[in-house]
């Protein structure tokens, strides 16, 4: 179980973020101060800081200064605001993981935790961890190769990721949204076909049957 410090004293968004986390099976505290967002950032029962900008006590700024500045590597992502170029550069600069402008969707700060969580895995990992396998697919994540009932198949950086994306997710609906969030992160045309293209190549890689469509929803894998 993961669990999420939000330091937001907005109520709506407040119900927003606790809704979706625990509907994701986090635990959430949420603290409307800065100076108390600082002070429980730095115990040990967080795994990952939700942290709004415009606080009251110390605003979000502070909090991150004081946090950092005790040396704690607690992953946090800052809510900024939408004209808040500024603060957005002075809070990764700062030592912010990542950030999302308000108004976000919260399947995208979801994708952001997710990465910020994975990355907090100890670097060396059990073999049972580096490999994937679903069916007769089965990926190899620390040398990135992939197999087709034992075949090896040459993938690119970008269809490696989505067969991940999948994998891990076997016989799951992913939105055309999810899939580019987590593979193309916020630096994609949400408008583009990027992803039926990609979704071509794989099928043509892996196999025609390996991932079905699901008209109007997305695309699941089958195992
Ligand atoms: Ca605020």
């Amino acid at each position: 179980m993961n669990r999420i410090l939000i330091a937001e004293d907005n109520p709506h968004i407040v119900d927003f973020l606790q809704a979706g986390l625990k509907a994701h099976g986090f635990t959430t505290l949420v603290v409307e101060d800065g100076y108390r967002a600082a002070e429980l950032a730095r115990g040990d029962d967080f795994d990952l800081l939700i942290l709004d900008l415009g606080l009251p006590g110390q605003d979000g700024l502070k909090v991150l200064q004081a946090v950092r500045g005790q040396g704690e590597c607690l992953p946090i992502i800052v809510l900024t605001a939408r004209d808040g170029v500024d603060d957005t550069v002075t809070a990764l600069e700062g030592g912010a993981n990542d950030y999302m402008t308000k108004p976000f969707r919260f399947e995208e700060l979801l994708a952001r935790i997710k990465v910020q969580l994975r990355d907090r895995r100890p670097a060396y990992a059990s073999p049972s961890e580096t490999r994937l396998e679903v069916g007769h697919l089965s990926l190899d994540l620390l040398t990135r190769q992939a197999w087709v009932e034992g075949r090896l198949v040459e993938l690119s950086a970008k269809e490696f990721v989505l067969a991940e994306v999948l994998l891990r997710h076997p016989m799951q609906v992913m939105s055309k949204e999810q899939l580019l969030n987590r593979v193309w992160g916020y630096d994609y045309d949400p408008g583009s076909n990027i992803i039926e293209v990609y979704i071509r190549h794989l099928r043509r890689k892996l196999g025609n049957d390996a991932i079905e469509t699901v008209r109007g929803m997305g695309y699941r894998l089958r195992s």
